[in-house]
């Protein structure tokens, strides 16, 4: 079994009740971060997971909405790790991510410094392990395994999407990404489908040109469920909702997604979790 946890549903838009795009996945002993949007920390504090103990961090691109917390992701675990022999933190990311880690580590020079001067048990700055790819197999430990398929988020690129699979169980992370043959391929036959939406006849009706442009490059929610019924995915998860899912508008958002899908909808507040059981997939369409 794999289980799925939105941690951060919402959008670059602050939200009193949403934080920022994030997802966490436990395969196995093995805890996945994907993207660390705002208050991702506090979230997964909230089930009891601590930045030590992600067994990896995974970005599907460099938008700020999905890693204005990767300071706070590096920081954290560096300062709360009590083992002598901790490892660096795996970051596996599109080309970009090692200049992004890079100066987010420079930004936090001083505070790195004042710790380290200040513990004795402190020696080295927070160490990690980056890797950049677009394409293919990235992770293999302990019957976990972990493939990234680009995605098509222009002007955004390159953009990936994971896919993580445990023992027959499978979960792929689509990221902000409009359909593409890149995700259809990921996610054929998958168990589950994490996928980022907007909701078009909202943004559409809002007067500010700037926000409009957002569909340019998202899904709807129609495409996400007609790209989960392409894959023949099992459970559809809608996550980053924008606008804001207001109270009391799940069943509208379920119904958009109901008319081009017609498995298990998954949507909600932060904190939702999905189990994801070996052989929930149907057939891909192709
Ligand atoms: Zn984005
Ligand atoms: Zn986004």
């Amino acid at each position: 079994m794999i289980e799925v946890t939105l941690l951060g549903t919402g959008s670059p838009i602050p939200d009193a009740r949403r934080a920022g795009p994030s997802t966490l996945v436990r395969a196995g002993d093995q805890t996945f971060l994907i993207d660390c949007g705002r208050g991702v920390l506090q979230r997964a504090a909230a089930i009891g997971v601590g930045a030590n103990q992600l067994s990896a961090l995974l970005l599907t691109h460099l938008h700020s909405d999905h890693i204005a917390d990767l300071g706070d992701v590096l920081i954290t675990r560096w300062v709360s790790n009590f083992s002598p022999d901790m490892p660096p933190l795996p970051i596996i990311g599109p080309p970009g991510t090692a200049e992004v880690v890079e100066n987010t580590l420079k930004a936090f020079r001083f505070d790195i410094g004042y710790r380290i001067a200040h513990h004795a048990d402190l020696t080295a700055p927070p160490l990690v392990e980056v890797e950049e790819v677009t394409d293919g197999v990235v992770w293999g430990r302990d019957e976990v395994s972990i493939r990234v398929g680009p995605t098509d988020h222009r002007p955004v690129e390159p953009t990936i999407g994971f896919r993580i699979e445990h023992h027959g169980a499978s979960v792929v992370l689509a990221g902000d990404t409009v359909p593409c043959a890149g995700l259809d391929q990921l996610a054929a036959g998958a168990g589950a489908l994490v996928h980022t939406v907007i909701r078009q006849d909202l943004v559409d009706a809002l007067p500010v040109q700037r926000i409009r442009d957002i569909c340019d490059y998202h899904s709807t929610v129609e495409q996400a469920a007609e790209t989960a019924t392409r894959a023949g995915v099992g459970i559809l998860i809608l996550t980053h909702y924008v606008p804001t899912l207001q109270p009391g508008q799940e069943d509208q958002w379920r119904a958009l997604a109901a008319s081009h899908f017609d498995r298990q909808i998954e949507l909600g507040d932060d904190l939702h979790r999905v189990e994801v059981h070996p052989g929930v997939c149907a057939k891909p369409a192709w």
